[in-house]
């Protein structure tokens, strides 16, 4: 036998395609038409990767830390992060943007490692309200800063594509700790970092 080559696409347990299929004919649509017939298989792999945050733990992004940082002690902010997220409610997508931000405590890390501990846990099922607290708490675990902030803001397709319709609603969510919780000044100096 030979091995199965790394991009090889996962296979579909029968039940899943089978119920992408009935979702199709529920929804008035003929799962056996040309344009459908690869469907239910198709959408469950992108199911899979939607979900891939299920296969991770995001804390892991944090095990590699430095602590030579040349003296710096102000705020470390990634801002702006597009992210794609599904509601645990609708299974519609969530689309957005965060701002992580940090005040280094002994160690800090590669910056692009925030966005991954963000895409870890947006890759699930979510409510925002959830997900900023779930970044939040694995920074502070993971890092011990002194201080954690992070401002998320998404659309959500429940909203503007069905219930209410309302397009161009944003939510925003916010939670910090630390200095950042208690001491105003740092507060407010790392949400004008984040430009609110
Ligand atoms: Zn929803």
């Amino acid at each position: 036998m030979s091995p199965v080559p790394k991009d090889s696409k996962p296979a579909v347990p029968a039940q899943v395609e089978h119920a992408f299929r009935t979702l199709i004919e529920w929804v008035g649509d003929d799962p056996d038409r040309e344009g459908l017939t690869e469907t239910p298989a198709r959408a469950a792999r992108a199911w899979l990767e939607y979900c891939r945050g299920y296969q991770e733990d995001p804390g892991r992004h944090l095990a590699r830390t430095f602590e030579e940082v040349g003296g710096y002690d102000e705020i470390v902010l990634l801002r702006d992060i597009p992210f794609q997220s599904h509601c645990e409610h609708h299974l519609a997508p969530i689309t957005g943007t965060a701002s992580i931000a940090y005040l280094p405590g002994a160690h800090v890390v590669g910056i692009s490692k925030l966005a991954r501990v963000l895409h870890g846990f947006a890759h699930r099922l979510q409510v925002q309200e959830r997900l900023t607290a779930q970044i939040v708490d694995c920074i502070w675990e993971g890092l011990a800063p002194r201080g954690v902030a992070v401002v998320i803001e998404a659309q959500h397709g429940c909203m503007t594509g069905r219930g209410v319709r309302t397009p161009g609603v944003t939510m925003t969510t916010s939670r910090v700790l630390g200095c950042f919780r208690d001491d105003a000044t740092s507060r407010r100096e790392v949400f004008a970092l984040m430009g609110r």
